[in-house]
């Protein structure tokens, strides 16, 4: 008996699905690019729950007579290529003729295509690739797919399917990927019935900053050089726009988006000397090359090129970009969060300072933990909190702290900053406070009992604000919120909103009012009270880097990801000048704290220094 027979048409189209078609986002991506190839002027693209229940492609190209309409099914039926020469002179984003064959056999897909002239178009219903119905229909010039159910025969493939929001991140990679290159047409995305993208016809920046957002307008130097090898053309962010999580980084090659490392070591390298550590660059680069000169055997989900020429075009990369950055001159705007240049020291010159008197004005703390009444206000942590973790003479320390904070607490009506202009005042010593000064910016220096405190202000006010956030986050209620006096919309990358609304319940539980505005951007009505004073958008946007970040970097559960990155954006930097009733107010609130020794990633939030500490290390007395 033989043993080998041909696998059927359905089964071997289901195979090829499975490479052709991965999740939503590679149906997203083969409907959009045969609209374009299809000569659409604009493209309208519907999803709903991330492109599980529906995924709709509109456009007003060319569409399909009636037999085409049917044969656009079958597997290797393409328009696109009629023998393997054409390979080499390929201007299409299609060619194999495989993706329609195989989202049929894996969903059920309505198409309905007319071409122009035609006075009826084609409606044809799919269902797991058997032709259900094919009758004539009227309809728009042009074509609409309808692909709905999307893996209802595959249980495995669906069941491997993420979120919807990380499904629909990654169309949202796919549908950049498209109307990055495609300026000369419109395009709209709707999810679930909102619309995300209205992209009307435009030059190349205009339409990544239509994508990006207005910001982008003051972030994008043009990159343009030609040579034998190749033509460069596109933008590269200004070092200034670098941001330390990957933001928009993309490469394409006659038309089709591509990832090579080698030539983003050319762009990253390029810029070395004008970008910090762990900042990444903004580009969007455009090659012009001989299609006979790339490889165009491209697997459908491979995004790899392979370049005849690459070291040449290496070094022609990273000079076109040395020459964008040097014709704009920009070295000069770099401008990261350095600290403060100057080392301010609060030890007045000349005589010997008189401790500082501890004043505590609750609206001039900025973490808000005790109101004038004495009640907690804002993010509130259980006092009663025993510090683990940390030794038995700290436990000590830590447990008188606590109690010396909350005594010693007084009031008063001058905010800090007049407090700092009144050295009369600061040096009337009163009973029993205690000393305590800032260091280089950095460190507040203190003492109890016999021992020297040195904290680190950044990594406690991280420490505080931690505790206070994961509290919050915790209750029903949300924390206390102070209205904007004019609401702001701030705008963001299509990635970063979506990742916003998904944690919006909780943002909005630590004191932040806002809510969806338009595709990409939020109105911020209100933040919490603690923040007032802070550029909004510089905010969320420092919230965002960080949370990405951790995303990255480490396995953090999302509200535990949320309190560290809001707790480090918010946090008091190394570098700030702090008044006395910040000083004060940090000491405070460390020392209630339930693990007040480190900050959320690990640093110590201080020093302690024994008197025996400090002999010893003056060397042994004779
Ligand atoms: P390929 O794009 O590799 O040719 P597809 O399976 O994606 O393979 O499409 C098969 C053929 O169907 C295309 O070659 C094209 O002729 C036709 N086609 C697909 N989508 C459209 C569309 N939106 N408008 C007009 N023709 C289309
Ligand atoms: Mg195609």
């Amino acid at each position: 008996m033989n043993r080998i027979h041909l696998l059927s048409e359905a089964v071997a189209n289901q195979i090829a699905a499975g490479e052709v078609i991965q999740r939503p986002a590679s149906v997203v991506k083969e409907l959009m690019e045969n609209a374009i190839d299809a000569g659409a002027t604009r493209v309208d693209v519907i999803v709903k729950d991330a492109g599980r229940t529906l995924i709709q492609v509109t456009d007003d190209g060319c569409g399909m007579g009636p037999e085409d309409a049917l044969l656009c099914f079958e597997r290797h039926a393409t328009s696109k290529i009629s023998s393997a020469e054409d390979l080499f002179s390929l201007q299409t984003k299609g060619f194999r003729g495989e993706a329609l064959a195989s989202i049929a056999s894996i969903a059920h897909v309505e198409l309905k295509t007319r071409p122009e002239g035609e006075a009826l178009g084609t409606r044809l219903l799919f269902e797991g690739a058997v032709c259900r119905e094919n009758a004539p229909c009227s309809c728009e010039k042009g074509t609409t797919f309808l692909v709905r159910n999307l893996f209802f025969n595959v249980p495995a493939r669906r069941q491997f399917l993420k979120s919807d929001s990380v499904e629909f991140n990654h169309i949202l990679d796919e549908f950049m990927r498209v109307v990055l290159v495609t300026p000369e047409v419109a395009f709209t995305l709707y999810h679930n019935d909102k619309q995300l993208y209205n992209l009307p016809k435009a030059v190349l920046k205009q339409r990544i900053v239509n994508v990006f957002g207005n910001s982008y307008k003051e972030k994008l130097l043009p990159v343009r050089q030609e040579s034998q090898v190749a033509r460069i053309e596109g933008f590269i962010g200004t070092p200034a726009a670098a941001r330390k999580t990957k933001g928009e980084q993309y490469l394409f090659v006659n038309q089709r988006y591509f990832k090579h490392p080698y030539f983003h070591h050319a762009i990253t390298s390029a810029l070395e000397e004008l970008l910090p550590a762990d900042h990444h660059p903004i580009y969007f680069i455009y090659f012009d090359v001989d299609p006979s000169k790339i490889d165009v055997n491209i697997h459908p989900t491979k995004i790899e090129v392979k370049f005849s020429e690459e070291k040449v075009i290496y070094s022609f990369l990273r000079a076109a970009v040395r020459h964008a950055i040097g014709s704009f001159n920009i070295s000069s705007h770099i401008e990261f969060d350095e600290p403060s240049p100057f080392d301010f020291s609060t030890v007045p010159t000349g005589g010997v300072p008189k401790p500082p008197v501890i004043s505590y004005n609750p609206d001039y703390n900025p973490f808000h933990s005790q109101k004038r009444d004495g009640s907690k206000k804002g993010y509130a942590i259980p006092a009663s909190h025993t510090p683990s973790g940390v030794s038995e003479p700290l436990q000590q320390i830590y447990a008188s702290l606590r109690d010396a904070h909350s005594e010693t607490e007084s009031v008063s009506d001058t905010p800090a900053q007049m407090e700092m202009a009144l050295p009369e005042e600061e040096s009337s010593q009163g009973k029993g406070e205690v000393p305590m000064f800032q260091w280089c910016c950095s460190h507040i220096v203190t003492c109890h009992e016999s021992s020297l405190l040195l904290i680190d202000q950044q990594a406690a006010s991280e420490r505080i604000l931690y505790e206070r956030i994961m509290g919050q986050l915790e209750k029903k209620e949300p924390a206390p919120m102070q209205q904007l006096l004019f609401p702001e919309s701030v705008t963001f990358s299509p990635q970063d909103a979506e990742t916003l609304r998904d944690m919006l319940a909780d943002i909005r539980k630590i004191g932040f009012d806002m809510e969806p505005f338009g595709r990409n951007a939020m109105i911020v009505h209100g933040v919490p009270s603690d923040m007032t004073g802070q550029p909004v958008q510089k905010l969320l946007e420092q919230l965002l880097e960080s949370f990405k970040c951790n995303l990255i970097s480490m396995r953090l559960g999302r509200r535990e990801n949320l309190a560290r990155s809001l707790a480090r954006t918010m946090a008091v930097r190394t570098g700030t000048v702090l008044s006395k009733t910040e000083m004060a107010a940090i000491m405070h609130d460390l020392f209630q704290c339930s693990l007040p020794s480190v900050s959320p990633e690990g640093r110590n939030t201080f020093v302690c220094l024994s008197l025996s500490d400090v002999r010893k290390m003056g060397g042994e007395r004779r």
